[in-house]
């Protein structure tokens, strides 16, 4: 009987005992607080206080370099926004670079390897070195110009832009025209709820507000069979360019140009237009695009910012105008 005794307590410690040791405190914690482990792993990679330093891949050395978070910021707030714009302006884009950066780090994505974000504004956000900087300045200006953008990042230290508690893909450019534009009618996908078409006025004082370029019927013909090589138009015909729908923020959203159909991005990239809003007239020997803004509309425009402040209005003002429904939260 006393055998049958030992027999049951060792069944009970291979039952009991044994799956404990095999079981790390990580997925009892799982089980306890019914957490999928995927959501454990977001909870610690949103904890951004974390983040000390930005690896940033150079894009002319191609090589990664390790910044001190908020010095990062001085070198990017410099290369993305003049530092004669107002001061509310430069907060608001200190915000801005610093949310971006932190959705960067963490949607953690394998475009650049080993690094978090590259210099490239076309790619990821600008960046200048404070040596670089320094010398594209006049030298009398040279010093209060750096000391208010340093001030400008200091002064909105941990500030980050949220929506449902986490960074929001903050996107921004240089001139909206008076109108952003939602993301799907640039990159398509699905868009974001915080990115809506929002109105600036103001926009039109300016030089990013409006552009032309000209160019030969002969280079214009060119330039679409490069992408189209089926491509003819008969430019005595009147309705040989015709713009069949804009959208929401006001840009050509598909034209019509002899017998091919583009969308606006893509006239926009093939002319290197500065926006996709556009007018275009045809001339005797030409054809001419009139651009109204800079960069792809979505998000915070920079200028806008700028007449926003000089209205009156806040970083914090100027952030909820142009992102809809967020938060601006210390980290
Ligand atoms: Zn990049």
């Amino acid at each position: 009987m006393k055998k049958y005794i030992i027999y049951f307590f060792i069944f009970l410690c291979i039952c009991f005992f044994i799956p404990i040791f095999f079981t790390s405190p990580f997925s009892i914690k799982e089980v306890n607080s019914n957490i999928e482990p995927s959501n454990i792993i977001t909870e610690a990679t949103y904890d951004y206080k974390q983040y000390k330093t930005v690896k940033v891949l150079h894009k002319s050395t191609n090589k990664i370099e390790e910044i001190p978070f908020e010095e990062y910021l001085y070198g990017v707030v410099s290369a993305e926004m003049p530092a004669s714009f107002e001061k509310e302006a430069l907060k608001a884009q200190a915000v801005v670079a610093r949310t971006y950066t932190l959705y960067k780090i963490v949607q953690n994505s394998s475009k650049h390897k080993g690094a978090n974000i590259c210099d490239d504004s076309g790619c990821c956000q600008a960046w200048i070195s404070k040596e670089n900087r320094l010398a594209k300045w006049k030298e009398e200006k040279r010093d209060e110009y750096w000391n208010k953008i340093v001030n400008c990042v200091n002064e909105t230290q941990g500030k980050i832009i949220t929506y449902e508690n986490k960074p929001i893909n903050a996107f921004f450019h240089s001139n909206s025209g008076g109108t952003t534009e939602i993301p799907i009618n640039v990159w398509g996908g699905s868009g974001y709820p915080y990115l809506q078409s929002v109105q600036t006025s103001g926009e039109d004082a300016y030089s990013q507000y409006s552009s032309k370029v000209t160019v030969t019927k002969e280079k214009f013909e060119e330039t679409i069979k490069k992408e189209h090589s089926n491509f003819k138009i008969d430019f005595n015909k009147k309705d040989c360019i015709k713009i069949k729908e804009y959208t929401e923020g006001g840009r050509v959203k598909t034209i019509a140009i002899g017998n091919v159909e583009l969308s606006g991005v893509e006239v926009r990239t093939l002319f290197g237009l500065k926006s996709a809003n556009f007018k275009i007239t045809v001339e005797s020997k030409n054809v001419t695009f009139e651009v109204i803004g800079y960069g792809h509309g979505v998000g915070m425009s920079q200028t806008g910012a700028d007449s926003l402040a000089k209205q009156g209005k806040n970083y914090e003002e100027i952030i909820h105008h142009f992102y809809t429904g967020v938060e601006v939260k210390d980290i």
